[in-house]
């Protein structure tokens, strides 16, 4: 383990509570991150406090609900119906989401003499988000590091895996059943494996099933 201090952009969701985990096993020091920018389901926030509480975790909620104010959105938005067209990106999309989410953490991380900013961001299945590609986080980090004079590091651990080695990641950090049953994917509020029908249930619930008729056919060897 390093004896550095690292903070995780968290959600409370599948992706960033194995990030937490991740981090909690590499480095010394961890404290999450969490963005309130008027999410459809307010459970999202009490879901992300409770978590880290139970983890021990340090907790920072940062209100940017200037966000919506710019770019309402799916996520946000109860009149605006969770889609993706032929050729578009999908409507839960949010430009400069992560670009925002990713500056003010490096703000707090600064702040808190962290180096290391964690985030669940990933290529592999990411709908086409710009601000989820492993180019636009190695730019972007290279201009924090030059805008504040600093050596960040932006980790992504899950940067090249689908969702069904997310969940092997998991595994191997311990924290399956925890990741299983505690976290909130889901479009419409349901926490664990959530409604089953919206966009971010299929995809977890997909992953999930991959992993384990994998994890059934290591068993039988
Ligand atoms: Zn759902």
């Amino acid at each position: 383990m390093k004896k550095e201090k690292a903070v995780v952009v968290f959600s409370g969701g599948q992706d960033s509570t194995t990030c937490l985990f991740w981090a909690m096993e590499r480095f010394s020091e961890v404290e999450a991150i969490t963005f309130n920018y008027g999410q459809r389901h307010k459970l999202e926030l009490d879901c992300a406090a409770d978590i880290a509480k139970e983890l021990g975790i340090k907790h920072h909620v940062l209100d940017m609900s200037l966000l919506n104010q710019l770019a309402p959105n799916a996520l946000t938005r109860d009149d605006i119906a969770i889609e993706q067209k032929e050729g578009e990106l999908p409507t839960t999309f949010v430009d400069g989401r992560n670009l925002l989410f990713l500056t003010f953490a490096a703000i707090l991380a600064k702040q808190l003499g962290a180096m290391h900013i964690v985030t669940g961001v990933c290529e592999t299945d990411f709908s086409g988000y710009p601000d989820c590609r492993d180019i636009f986080v190695k730019s972007l980090n290279v201009t924090l590091n030059l805008s504040m004079d600093y050596p960040f590091v932006i980790e992504t651990p899950l940067m090249w895996l689908n969702k069904a080695e997310t969940w092997e990641l998991a595994e191997t950090l311990d924290a399956f059943e925890f990741v299983r049953e505690k976290t909130l994917t889901c479009y419409n509020g349901i926490i664990s494996d959530g409604c089953g029908h919206c966009p971010a249930c299929q995809l977890r619930k997909k992953g999930l099933d991959d992993y384990l008729a994998k994890r059934i056919l290591e068993l039988k060897r």
